[in-house]
């Protein structure tokens, strides 16, 4: 059959979870056998995530193929378990730098060239040539940013006229208030936000309503008759303790059955058995039986969506393991002080997550030695490796003044330096070492027996690496060199000999999925429930 599509759009804000819901909607079609792919567009400018500051638009996601996407790409990977690529990642940068390309060329003589419709059609063009390829039964679109929105209006415009020839479904997500005085749902916001979607030529087929208690039958009511649809297309998306139960309180609101019957598909039947595994992982997220505490110690505290990638592993391995992962987010800068032990006092592990610059390192380090003088549970990812090996360095092997070149170009020792063929590069955008490199796993060592594999593959983004000049050294003192690169000689895993304590220069955080979380990360809080129930 040809390709049908499902286009999501927000309204009124950002940050409503149009991601959440774009997976979920994935998530259900997937739970039918259906062939499902999300392609996602960007209004920005940039070409791709890799230049942009985690702080500000939250983390960089890395694809196997090196392509550095926006963040939600982790959220439907996690949510579809499938490796994506990153064609499927389209920008207003990429799309402005083909059409001048096109120009330059000639490809346009004697015309002017105009946001309608030489824009429009590169956007129609990109998603038919991802349906060749790709061969999809359902692509999931989703349009990032609001409608309204100057950045992203060519990408509505292009889906109304792409709707004009192609079976196409819009689902509409918006907001609804409650004023807590009165204690009332507001849809006036929603109206205003409907009208615009009219403007735009286009008519939603069914409307998610983020709100923070259950959508009231007024509610909907008011939000059907605004929006042209039944009532029964309101679906309810009010807060909820884990967004891996979307997909569910969307299927006991008949949601998949709606979608399926306005792609024209209706009739196929439910795989129970794929339903079920979600159900019954989601419900050990909802209702664990232990707890353990796991510090973060980095320095993107305040906003979380920095690491959302690490925050979900633990919530996959918290769900393997059967515990409930409670986070404390620790500033590193705050550990630089002395006293900082009091701060560490009482977690069940601590993880120093990736990173680029000086500040802060100084606290990680502090952390690092913590975990290892007190035998605590332990994982170092990327910049969190290269500070292990320099606290290894400096405070186990006498090392004085060890560090990473990036920290200190000066150091004495430089336990980290930059990766040689990363010298000459000056460019910044996808010149890091990116994307799924592969890792040969020593015997007996912890990592390998947590991925009970000896070859593994998992995600880069770095331009340091760790000093083989020091290899020797560090390894007469006992660290463990626990992989490597199986080409380029590159050191990929170090571990403690004594206690729980793995880096790796890798993400593993990346690849981690509900139905298939992170091997360290599941062993690191298997020790972490180990370790606590030894205090
Ligand atoms: N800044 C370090 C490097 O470039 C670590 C990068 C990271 O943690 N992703 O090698």
């Amino acid at each position: 059959m040809p390709p049908k599509y499902i286009v999501v759009l927000g309204l009124l804000m950002s940050g409503l979870g149009k991601g959440a819901v774009t997976s979920s909607i994935m998530k259900m079609l997937d739970f039918y056998d259906l062939k499902v792919l999300p392609v996602k567009f960007d209004g920005y400018l940039n070409y791709d995530c890799g230049t942009m500051n985690p702080y500000r638009h939250g983390e960089v996601f890395v694809l196997d193929d090196k392509s550095e996407v926006d963040m939600d790409f982790g959220l439907y990977e996690r949510f579809l378990n499938k490796n994506l690529t990153g064609d499927l990642s389209i920008t207003g940068g990429k799309l402005f730098s083909k059409l001048i390309n096109k120009e330059r060329k000639g490809g346009f003589l004697g015309e002017d060239v105009q946001i309608i419709p030489h824009l429009t059609n590169e956007i129609i063009d990109s998603i038919e040539s991802i349906s060749k390829k790709k061969n999809p039964d359902v692509l999931v679109i989703e349009v990032g940013g609001t409608v309204g929105d100057i950045e992203n209006s060519y990408f509505i415009e292009a889906m109304r006229q792409f709707a004009t020839n192609h079976d196409v479904t819009f689902v509409c997500l918006t907001y609804i208030p409650e004023l807590a005085v009165v204690g009332e749902q507001k849809t006036k916001p929603s109206q205003i936000g409907f009208r615009q979607l009219q403007q735009a030529g286009i008519t939603p087929s069914i409307v998610v309503c983020r709100s923070k208690g259950p959508i009231e039958e007024k509610t909907k009511q008011k939000i059907a008759l605004f929006s042209n649809i039944h009532k029964d297309r309101v679906i309810d998306d009010s807060d909820d303790y884990t967004i891996y139960n979307l997909p569910i309180r969307f299927i006991s609101q008949k949601f998949d059955t709606l979608l399926l019957r306005d792609l024209g598909i209706e009739g196929r039947r439910i795989n129970s058995q794929k339903l079920n595994e979600w159900k019954s992982i989601t419900s050990k997220i909802i209702s664990p039986k232990k707890e353990v505490r796991i510090g973060i110690v980095g320095k993107y505290m305040l906003l979380k969506d920095s690491y959302a990638s690490l925050r979900e592993a633990l919530i996959h391995s918290g769900a393997f393991n059967n515990v409930r992962v409670n986070l404390e987010w620790i500033e590193s800068e705050e550990l630089e002080s002395s006293g900082h032990e009091a701060r560490l006092n009482g977690l069940n592990g601590i993880i120093v997550p990736g990173g680029f610059g000086k500040r802060g390192t100084e606290g990680m380090i502090n952390a690092i030695r913590y975990a290892r003088e007190n035998s605590l549970p332990f994982l170092g990812l990327c910049l969190g490796m290269q500070l292990m090996a320099v606290e290894y360095a400096r405070n186990a092997c006498g090392l004085k003044g060890a560090n990473s070149s990036e920290m200190d170009p000066r150091a004495k020792h430089k336990v980290i330096d930059i990766i040689e063929w990363q010298r000459g590069i000056r460019t910044k955008g996808g010149t890091m070492r990116l994307g799924a490199q592969k890792c040969i796993l020593a015997k007996g060592t912890n990592s390998r027996s947590a991925y009970s594999k000896r070859i593994i593959e998992e995600r880069h983004r770095h331009r340091y690496e760790f000093n083989n000049r020091y290899r020797r050294t560090m390894e007469q003192n006992g660290l463990v060199i626990a992989g490597t690169h199986p080409k380029d000689n590159l050191v990929e895993f170090i571990e403690w000999k004594t206690g729980f304590g793995i880096g790796t220069q890798a993400h593993p955080e990346l690849k981690s999925r509900l139905e298939r979380p992170a091997p360290i990360f599941s062993r690191l809080i298997a020790e972490a429930v180990r370790s606590s129930a030894g205090k």
